[in-house]
């Protein structure tokens, strides 16, 4: 089958194409899908797009419009389609439901560490013969509270990796995982556990229900000198909360792989740019936070599973006209939990 692969980086395009063999022949767009840029998919019958594709209503159109009948989204999350007017114009959304969750819990662990024990800053500081350990000072993960928002594929492997350090896990999820119940891992409200944790890892999807969840109100709520990462979406914190949180040194370390405005910023190289973001800029500013642009995902063995789950979702509308993991808008009302 012909698809247009928008977003296309050279990451994708080499395991893509190994993915593909002679099954499906891509067009590789550095180009994001938008309304100006669907119109490139005519005379293809599906499209490939990644997280900040835009797949809203008019682009969707847009795209039905030039005879596109499906969308393989090369990622889990898919908070940025439309799915209603998918569903209204024929066009069948497709998915990779779980690629690697190792990725995104090892890189999860990863922020943690890094932050907690400063290693950005001893990074920069070394390499300038700097070798002073005055505000390097962190704690040990042995036996602190950590508390797990979403304890879906990621979340659990997050919570084992904790269980491992010793810390004392506990999670708030709508859908409780029995896995981490045998793990030890204690189910509390919200409240609690902005309460009790010492580190607050976000793993649940952006639905309406978790846009800002991490706001003022929680941050207020949380201990002073809080940790917080964030690896599952942009939207679920509220950035500007954060930064007060900041000042006001609530928050004692903040690591983001995730952006509320990053489809602007993320994935491309602006270093010889003016970054009018205020918002981010401001971020940047902080010694206790650290950044990364939406890196979680990327292993090799999880791009291998993507560019493997995309071709199969392809194969799979192909030969019976319906992708192999389909995401239905009747099948996310019934269950938003599986964003
Ligand atoms: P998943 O669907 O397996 O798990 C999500 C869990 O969150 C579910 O158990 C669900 O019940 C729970 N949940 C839903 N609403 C909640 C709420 N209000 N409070 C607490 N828990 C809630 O998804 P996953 O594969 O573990 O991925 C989690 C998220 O990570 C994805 O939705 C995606 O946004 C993000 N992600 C990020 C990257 C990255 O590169 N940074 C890569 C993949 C996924």
């Amino acid at each position: 089958m012909d698809v247009v692969v928008y977003s296309a980086k050279k990451y994708d395009r080499a395991y893509l194409d190994a993915a593909f063999h002679s099954k499906h022949s891509a067009t590789f767009l550095d180009a994001p899908l938008t309304v100006k840029t669907a119109e490139l998919a005519a005379r293809h019958r599906a499209v490939c797009a990644f997280v900040n594709d835009d797949l809203s209503a008019p682009v969707l159109s847009a795209l039905a419009h030039v005879g596109v009948q499906m969308v393989a989204l090369r990622c889990t999350g898919f908070n940025n389609v439309d799915l209603s007017a998918a569903h209204e114009l024929g066009i069948r959304i497709a998915r990779v439901p779980a690629y690697s969750p190792h990725a995104v819990a090892e890189h999860t662990i990863a922020l943690l560490l890094a932050l907690n024990r400063k290693l950005h800053r001893a990074f920069n500081r070394v390499r300038e013969s700097n070798f002073s350990l005055d505000g390097l000072l962190g704690f040990d993960l042995f036996g602190k509270t950590v508390g797990i928002v979403g304890t879906g594929e990621i979340g659990r492997v997050v919570a084992r990796i904790l269980v491992g350090f010793g810390c004392n896990v506990i999670a708030t999820d709508p859908a409780p995982s029995d896995e981490c119940r045998k793990l030890g891992v204690k189910y509390v409200p919200w409240e609690t556990l902005c309460r009790d944790s010492r580190v607050i890892t976000l793993h649940c999807p952006l639905t309406p229900s978790t846009k800002h969840l991490v706001d003022a109100k929680a941050i207020q709520a949380m201990q002073p000198g809080i940790i917080l990462i964030n690896t599952s979406r942009g939207a679920v914190v509220d950035t500007r909360a954060l930064i007060q949180g900041l000042k006001n040194k609530t928050i004692g370390g903040l690591a983001l792989d995730v952006y509320e405005e990053e489809a602007h910023l993320f994935f491309e190289d602006l270093s010889d740019r003016i970054i009018d973001d205020d918002v981010f800029a401001r971020l940047l500013t902080f010694p206790n936070v650290l950044i990364t642009g939406h890196q979680g995902f990327f292993t090799q063995e999880a791009l291998t599973n993507i560019a493997k789950t995309t071709a199969d979702n392809l194969t799979a509308f192909e030969s019976t006209g319906a992708p192999l993991h389909e995401i239905t808008a009747a099948a996310f009302k019934s269950s938003p939990s599986s964003r």
